[in-house]
């Protein structure tokens, strides 16, 4: 089997394409630039639009389902290939935006509960320390 190099997803606007691939049956390049620019408000270039649906298909994870030159564009359909693909895509974005969330977290250093708005600092051996509550804070300078 021909491994071929994934394609780089690293625009909002090519996910979207991805998504609404995945969401309709089938879409036209048209209908992907009309949404695009109903729903992100932007107004993507037709071009980069069309390059990306043509290295979509040059990967063999969409299909023209225009069956001649001569007929009008029916759009495309992912493939069951291209279906994996988006799957996989969506996973890593999945967990990107988790870890940027966790990132931003702070968790109890005593019970390792995540913390949000309210919490209670505690100077410890000269390090400031985060907890859930007064108690939590108590129980860990104990058992130290
Ligand atoms: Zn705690």
């Amino acid at each position: 089997m021909n491994e071929t190099p994934d394609i780089k997803v690293q625009s909002l606007t090519r996910f979207y394409i991805l998504l609404l691939l995945k969401s309709k049956n089938s879409i036209t390049g048209y209908q992907i630039l009309k949404s695009l620019e109903r729903d992100l408000g932007t107004t993507a270039s037709p071009t980069s639009v069309y390059d990306f649906l043509k290295d979509l298909k040059l990967n063999g994870y969409i299909e023209d389902l225009k069956k001649s030159k001569s007929e009008r564009s029916k759009g495309f359909k992912l493939t069951t290939a291209g279906k994996e693909f988006v799957d996989r895509i969506f996973s890593r974005f999945n967990n990107l935006i988790e870890i940027a969330i966790q990132s931003k977290l702070k968790i109890c250093a005593s019970c390792g509960v995540r913390l949000y708005e309210d919490y209670h600092t505690e100077l410890f051996e000269g390090k400031e320390l985060n907890f859930c509550c007064k108690h939590c804070a108590k129980a860990y300078i104990q058992s130290r």
